[in-house]
């Protein structure tokens, strides 16, 4: 499909609620796929079907907001040097009407520390991430002891520092992404898709919940943790299943120096929030699952230990709040897929599995669907990688810079 083909499209369409492009979930990657897609082809008649404008369960609202340009794979690397500066400037490209978006952008930088196991694929990572322009700093232990004094560098052999990196509101971001979207003339539906029409070749039409019919010539599945119910709608396999993990708000009385976003070897992972910090542990072995209860007592009995071993200042810290949230976890290799499946269903396209890094490749993974839906291939970023060609060979991608 190309754009000259979207500005044929006729009054009769028009009055059957006949769309371009059709995106099921609208939340943060939906609604980045619509914003980039209406900026890319403006005639486009684009439609996004969100099942709760609430979005309460949505793992974009309970995600912590972190972005980092820290992965091993060139193509993580290469949508964080995209989307880290566009959410930078993001209160301003998702004005609408002279009103700024509020993403709240935080560059306070990311620190990854391992230990000596791990030096190897550090260094790695570290290189080609130097190799992708990022400003990514090597720091021994000695470097980690007078940049960070706070820290115990007990067990830690090496750390890398991406000043440039920080956190942004995920609500902050996905409201400006919809609104915009919205402004340029995206329409957002509310109802919930319940089957999908199709024949061997092509999607054809979304059944949802009111009983509506929406005809569409492309298909986007957009619906995060819940990715795979809708790609079996289309017999399409996707490994991509819901994996709850909590997010603590603490607060320590010790004052420590200001702290980038830190990830340690135990997968501890927080960052500062107002007068206290955000952060968990994410626990890979959890049951997969929708489950949204909260086990209050995580906080003390692991996150607390893991936080108080390598910051001795969080001894006497408190936790003010736990929530939970899901992962929308690829199990095949935790990478996202972008892109449709080859030899059937081509205009069925699947951007969901992100594990953990959906808020922060929103806007690369938004442009790259737009992309391949106006111009049929990747123009900015080469995303072939991540496609449906590798799920379905089982053919795993892995990314490394998940320590
Ligand atoms: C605790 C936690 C911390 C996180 N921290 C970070 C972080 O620091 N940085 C980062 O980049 N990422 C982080 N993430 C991951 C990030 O939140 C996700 O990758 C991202 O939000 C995925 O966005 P999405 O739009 O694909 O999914 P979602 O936000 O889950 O949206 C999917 C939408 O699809 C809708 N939907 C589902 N089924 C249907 C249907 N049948 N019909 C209509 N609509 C439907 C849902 O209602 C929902 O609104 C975190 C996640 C959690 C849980």
């Amino acid at each position: 499909m190309n754009s000259t083909a979207f500005e044929r499209s006729s009054e009769a369409d028009r009055a059957s609620a006949k769309y371009d492009v059709a995106i099921v979930g609208g939340a943060i990657i939906g609604s980045a796929v619509a914003f980039f897609l209406k900026r890319l082809a403006p005639a486009a008649r684009v439609a996004v079907i969100e099942r709760d404008r609430t979005y309460e369960f949505a793992s974009t609202l309970r995600a912590s907001g972190g972005a980092r340009r820290q992965f091993s794979c060139p193509e993580n690397i290469e949508m964080s040097n995209f989307s880290l500066p566009f959410i930078a400037s993001a209160d301003e490209t998702l004005a609408v009407d002279g009103e700024p978006a509020h993403v709240e952008w935080h560059a306070g930088g990311y620190l990854f520390i391992v230990g000596p196991g791990d030096v190897d694929v550090l260094h790695r990572n570290c290189d080609a991430q130097q190799a992708h322009g990022v400003n990514a700093q090597w720091l021994d232990v000695d470097g980690l002891r007078a940049r960070f004094p706070s820290m115990s560098v007990d067990g830690i052999a090496a750390g890398v520092l991406t000043p440039e990196d920080g956190w942004c509101d995920p609500n902050g971001l996905l409201q400006g992404l919809r609104r915009k979207a919205r402004a340029l003339g995206a329409a957002y539906v509310d109802d919930r898709v319940v089957a999908i029409d199709h024949d061997a070749t092509a999607v054809r039409a979304l059944r949802l919940a009111s009983g509506a019919i929406l005809r569409a010539d492309v298909v986007v599945n957009a619906a995060g943790a819940w990715a795979r119910e809708i790609a079996a709608m289309v017999d399409m396999p996707l490994p991509i299943a819901p994996l709850r993990r909590f997010e603590h708000y603490f607060e320590t009385p010790t004052a420590i120096e200001p702290l980038p976003y830190v990830k340690d070897t135990a997968r501890l992972a927080f960052r500062p929030e107002g007068r206290g910090y955000s952060g968990g542990l994410v626990d890979s072995s959890e049951a997969r699952g929708y489950n949204f209860d909260v086990d209050h007592d995580y906080f003390e009995r692991v996150v607390w230990p893991a936080l108080a071993h390598r910051f001795p200042a969080f001894e006497a810290c408190r936790c003010r709040r736990t929530w939970s949230g899901l992962y929308e976890q690829n199990e095949l290799d935790g990478n996202p897929v972008i892109g449709n499946g080859s030899g059937r269903l081509a205009n069925f396209h699947v951007v969901a599995g992100f594990s953990g890094h959906g808020m922060m490749h929103a806007p690369a993974a938004g442009r790259a669907i737009a992309e391949l839906v106006v111009h049929g291939r990747f123009e900015s970023i080469d995303l072939g990688r991540l496609g449906y060609t590798r799920i379905a060979a089982h053919a795993p991608y892995p990314e490394r810079g998940i320590i």
